[in-house]
């Protein structure tokens, strides 16, 4: 999925601990072959071959990733949307190339997204116009931090963090101590245990073209990149949701998306930017 991911645990055996990293990492594996873009045999780039033929089989694990993304979606009124593959792309070819999309790409590629035009069934998917691509880049890391962490759960190691990226998952605090340190951009120092915490924003990730600044997280209505620095912090009881509603915040900006957060139990623990 485009980067590292780090396992911290502790654990009194070593081969245990060793065994409970493996089974995790070997989790992380097994959904980065359903949602990676960088695969092109990924389960999610398989479904994107058979958008406009129909409902299409997917396994629990996507399905579980594309509803979450749908009720973010709708909550947010398309302010996330995992619909922007062909956006995406774009973007992608103007970091290549330094030159600025055309409004004529842009309104070609915004009109194969949409989330309205994916639907889902349990078990079931369907892309409804030929060309729409999935982009699970804003979520199927806290997904992946979650099932990690779930994977060592199910080995009796509880006290443990996932990290990938600007998404951490934190399980039982270490031994002796309040929860697990982190610090914000700002510098905070903050004590977490059992929960998910995204940090999204403009800082790693960013086009310039002609002086202007263009973020990889879009704007759904322009379909370029945010225009403004932006970077938010979101706690939720999960990764599957901290993920998605960071990503969402940059967009929305600080009170719509502080009102995103509360829906989903969720906190915006810092916003900056515009
Ligand atoms: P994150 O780092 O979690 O904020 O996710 C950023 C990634 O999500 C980008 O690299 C894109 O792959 C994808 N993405 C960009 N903009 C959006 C958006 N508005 N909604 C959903 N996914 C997006
Ligand atoms: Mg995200």
């Amino acid at each position: 999925m485009g980067g590292a991911a780090r396992i911290t645990l502790y654990c009194g055996e070593r081969r245990l601990a060793e065994r409970a990293a493996r089974a995790a990492f070997d989790r992380i594996a097994e959904i980065e072959q359903v949602c990676s873009d960088y695969r092109r045999d990924s389960e999610v780039m398989r479904l994107c071959d058979r958008a406009g033929e129909g409902w299409v089989a997917i396994s629990r694990d996507l399905y579980r990733v594309l509803e979450v993304g749908q009720r973010i979606a709708q909550a947010s009124d398309g302010a996330f949307d995992t619909t922007l593959g062909p956006l995406v792309a774009l973007w992608r070819r103007m970091r290549q190339t330094g030159v600025l999309a055309t409004e004529a790409d842009l309104a070609a590629a915004r009109s194969l997204t949409g989330w309205q035009k994916l639907r889902l069934r349990p078990g079931l998917a369907m892309l409804e116009t030929p060309g729409m691509r999935i982009d699970l880049g804003g979520i199927a890391k806290g997904f992946a931090c979650d099932e990690a962490q779930l994977a060592l759960r199910c080995l009796g190691v509880d006290r443990a963090m996932i990290e990938m990226g600007g998404d951490l998952r934190f399980g039982c605090a270490p031994p002796f101590e309040p929860g697990w340190k982190v610090r914000t951009g700002s510098g905070r120092s903050l004590r977490m245990d059992n929960c998910g915490l995204s940090t999204s924003g403009d800082s790693e990730q960013f086009v310039e073209i002609g002086g202007r600044r263009f973020a990889h997280i879009l704007d759904p209505r322009t379909g370029l990149g945010l225009p403004r620095p932006v970077q938010a912090t979101v706690q939720a009881p999960s990764g599957l949701f901290s993920d998605p509603i960071a990503t969402a915040v940059c967009v929305l900006g600080k009170s719509r998306g502080a009102a995103l957060a509360r829906r989903f139990s969720a906190k915006m623990i810092e916003f900056s930017g515009g």
